[in-house]
Protein backbone atom coordinates (compact mmCIF):
# COMPACT_ATOMS: atom_id res chain seq x y z
CA UNK A 1 0.00 0.00 0.00
CA UNK A 2 1.33 3.04 -0.96
CA UNK A 3 1.16 6.21 1.45
CA UNK A 4 -1.04 8.25 -1.38
CA UNK A 5 -3.70 4.83 -0.84
CA UNK A 6 -4.50 6.16 2.57
CA UNK A 7 -5.07 9.69 2.52
CA UNK A 8 -8.62 11.04 3.06
CA UNK A 9 -10.52 11.59 -0.26
CA UNK A 10 -10.78 15.35 -1.66
CA UNK A 11 -13.81 16.63 -0.69
CA UNK A 12 -13.56 19.23 -3.45
CA UNK A 13 -16.56 18.87 -5.49
CA UNK A 14 -15.84 16.77 -8.51
CA UNK A 15 -15.82 18.43 -11.87
CA UNK A 16 -19.08 18.31 -13.78
CA UNK A 17 -18.60 16.51 -17.15
CA UNK A 18 -19.19 19.87 -19.61
CA UNK A 19 -22.30 19.63 -21.83
CA UNK A 20 -21.42 19.21 -25.30
CA UNK A 21 -23.99 20.94 -27.60
CA UNK A 22 -25.93 18.32 -30.18
CA UNK A 23 -25.89 18.47 -33.34
CA UNK A 24 -27.09 15.80 -34.57
CA UNK A 25 -30.74 16.94 -34.65
CA UNK A 26 -32.22 14.18 -33.10
CA UNK A 27 -32.98 15.74 -29.94
CA UNK A 28 -35.55 18.17 -28.99
CA UNK A 29 -37.48 20.22 -32.12
CA UNK A 30 -36.33 23.53 -30.09
CA UNK A 31 -32.41 22.80 -30.63
CA UNK A 32 -31.37 24.59 -34.01
CA UNK A 33 -28.46 23.04 -35.87
CA UNK A 34 -24.99 25.03 -35.61
CA UNK A 35 -23.87 26.45 -39.22
CA UNK A 36 -22.06 23.88 -41.36
CA UNK A 37 -18.62 25.53 -40.54
CA UNK A 38 -19.23 24.87 -36.83
CA UNK A 39 -20.78 21.39 -37.50
CA UNK A 40 -17.12 20.82 -39.64
CA UNK A 41 -15.04 22.09 -36.77
CA UNK A 42 -16.77 20.24 -34.22
CA UNK A 43 -16.26 16.81 -36.13
CA UNK A 44 -12.43 17.58 -36.45
CA UNK A 45 -10.79 15.04 -34.39
CA UNK A 46 -8.53 15.84 -31.72
CA UNK A 47 -4.98 14.71 -32.53
CA UNK A 48 -2.89 13.64 -29.53
CA UNK A 49 0.66 15.24 -30.10
CA UNK A 50 3.74 12.22 -28.81
CA UNK A 51 6.10 14.77 -28.44
CA UNK A 52 5.11 16.76 -25.66
CA UNK A 53 5.83 20.98 -25.22
CA UNK A 54 9.27 21.67 -24.51
CA UNK A 55 9.72 25.18 -23.33
CA UNK A 56 10.55 26.44 -19.55
CA UNK A 57 7.28 27.85 -19.88
CA UNK A 58 5.10 24.68 -20.49
CA UNK A 59 7.67 22.11 -18.56
CA UNK A 60 9.40 21.50 -15.53
CA UNK A 61 11.73 18.72 -17.79
CA UNK A 62 12.44 21.35 -20.51
CA UNK A 63 16.36 21.07 -19.17
CA UNK A 64 15.88 17.67 -20.70
CA UNK A 65 15.22 19.20 -24.26
CA UNK A 66 18.22 21.70 -23.70
CA UNK A 67 20.33 19.26 -23.32
CA UNK A 68 19.24 16.99 -26.08
CA UNK A 69 19.23 20.01 -28.78
CA UNK A 70 23.45 19.62 -27.59
CA UNK A 71 23.04 16.34 -28.06
CA UNK A 72 22.73 14.83 -24.49
CA UNK A 73 20.25 12.57 -23.48
CA UNK A 74 19.58 13.29 -19.93
CA UNK A 75 17.86 12.20 -17.07
CA UNK A 76 17.22 13.51 -12.98
CA UNK A 77 19.08 11.88 -10.35
CA UNK A 78 17.48 12.68 -6.33
CA UNK A 79 20.26 14.52 -4.41
CA UNK A 80 18.45 13.15 -1.29
CA UNK A 81 18.40 8.89 -1.54
CA UNK A 82 20.37 8.98 -4.86
CA UNK A 83 17.82 7.05 -7.38
CA UNK A 84 17.93 7.60 -10.92
CA UNK A 85 14.91 7.86 -12.66
CA UNK A 86 13.69 7.09 -16.34
CA UNK A 87 11.85 8.99 -17.78
CA UNK A 88 13.17 12.26 -15.45
CA UNK A 89 11.10 13.14 -12.68
CA UNK A 90 10.51 16.65 -11.04
CA UNK A 91 9.81 14.62 -8.00
CA UNK A 92 12.15 11.83 -6.97
CA UNK A 93 9.13 8.70 -6.91
CA UNK A 94 11.06 6.90 -4.14
CA UNK A 95 11.36 9.19 -1.61
CA UNK A 96 9.06 12.24 -2.44
CA UNK A 97 12.30 14.54 -2.49
CA UNK A 98 11.85 17.52 -5.20
CA UNK A 99 16.02 18.37 -4.72
CA UNK A 100 17.14 16.19 -7.80
CA UNK A 101 19.96 16.94 -10.35
CA UNK A 102 20.47 16.42 -13.89
CA UNK A 103 22.73 13.86 -15.06
CA UNK A 104 24.53 13.26 -18.84
CA UNK A 105 22.92 9.37 -19.71
CA UNK A 106 25.65 7.41 -21.92
CA UNK A 107 25.42 7.84 -25.55
CA UNK A 108 25.43 4.33 -26.10
CA UNK A 109 23.47 0.97 -25.38
CA UNK A 110 22.31 -2.69 -26.40
CA UNK A 111 19.50 -3.43 -27.91
CA UNK A 112 17.43 -6.07 -25.07
CA UNK A 113 14.16 -6.75 -26.88
CA UNK A 114 12.94 -4.92 -29.95
CA UNK A 115 9.84 -4.76 -32.43
CA UNK A 116 8.76 -3.89 -35.71
CA UNK A 117 5.70 -1.41 -36.53
CA UNK A 118 4.15 -2.54 -40.05
CA UNK A 119 1.06 -0.82 -39.61
CA UNK A 120 -0.83 1.01 -37.77
CA UNK A 121 2.02 3.24 -37.13
CA UNK A 122 2.15 7.16 -34.92
CA UNK A 123 0.43 10.00 -37.24
CA UNK A 124 2.90 11.87 -39.04
CA UNK A 125 5.05 8.35 -39.74
CA UNK A 126 2.61 6.33 -41.44
CA UNK A 127 4.88 6.59 -45.16
CA UNK A 128 7.99 5.44 -42.98
CA UNK A 129 6.56 1.45 -42.02
CA UNK A 130 8.23 -0.08 -41.37
CA UNK A 131 10.28 0.64 -38.65
CA UNK A 132 11.59 -0.81 -35.22
CA UNK A 133 10.94 0.33 -32.15
CA UNK A 134 12.42 -1.35 -28.86
CA UNK A 135 14.21 -1.50 -25.34
CA UNK A 136 18.09 0.14 -25.16
CA UNK A 137 20.12 -0.88 -22.19
CA UNK A 138 22.16 2.14 -21.53
CA UNK A 139 25.72 1.33 -21.29
CA UNK A 140 26.75 1.46 -17.89
CA UNK A 141 23.69 2.77 -16.29
CA UNK A 142 20.73 1.32 -14.76
CA UNK A 143 18.21 2.16 -17.38
CA UNK A 144 16.03 0.39 -19.81
CA UNK A 145 14.87 3.09 -22.43
CA UNK A 146 12.34 2.64 -25.19
CA UNK A 147 12.74 4.41 -28.22
CA UNK A 148 12.41 4.38 -32.02
CA UNK A 149 15.77 2.27 -33.84
CA UNK A 150 16.61 3.45 -37.13
CA UNK A 151 19.62 2.53 -39.05
CA UNK A 152 19.50 -1.47 -40.06
CA UNK A 153 16.41 -2.78 -41.40
CA UNK A 154 14.43 -4.32 -38.89
CA UNK A 155 14.73 -7.66 -39.79
CA UNK A 156 18.72 -7.05 -39.67
CA UNK A 157 18.42 -5.97 -36.29
CA UNK A 158 19.40 -8.62 -33.24
CA UNK A 159 19.31 -9.11 -29.47
CA UNK A 160 22.65 -7.51 -27.86
CA UNK A 161 23.56 -4.85 -30.98
CA UNK A 162 24.47 -1.85 -30.10
CA UNK A 163 22.90 1.45 -30.47
CA UNK A 164 23.75 4.92 -30.32
CA UNK A 165 21.41 7.70 -28.94
CA UNK A 166 20.60 10.49 -31.32
CA UNK A 167 18.71 14.05 -31.36
CA UNK A 168 16.15 14.32 -33.97
CA UNK A 169 15.04 17.88 -34.98
CA UNK A 170 11.30 17.77 -35.74
CA UNK A 171 10.17 20.44 -38.67
CA UNK A 172 8.82 23.22 -35.30
CA UNK A 173 11.83 22.81 -33.43
CA UNK A 174 11.35 20.51 -30.93
CA UNK A 175 13.42 17.92 -30.39
CA UNK A 176 13.48 14.16 -29.44
CA UNK A 177 15.88 11.31 -29.59
CA UNK A 178 15.85 7.87 -31.12
CA UNK A 179 18.66 5.42 -31.50
CA UNK A 180 21.05 4.20 -34.39
CA UNK A 181 22.81 1.30 -36.01
CA UNK A 182 26.78 1.56 -36.26
CA UNK A 183 27.14 3.00 -39.82
ZN1 LIG B 1 14.84 10.12 -3.79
Amino acid sequence: MSASTKMPRSSAPKPRPRELPQTDGRESGKATSPPEKTRRAASTPFLLDFVPLQAPDQTRLAQFYERLKEGHLSTTRCRNCGAIHWPPRVACPDCHAEDLEWIDLPSTGRIYAFSAVLAGAPLGMESEVPFAVGLVDLEGAPLRVFGRIDGRPWNELKIGDTVRVESLTLPDGRVFYRFHTPE
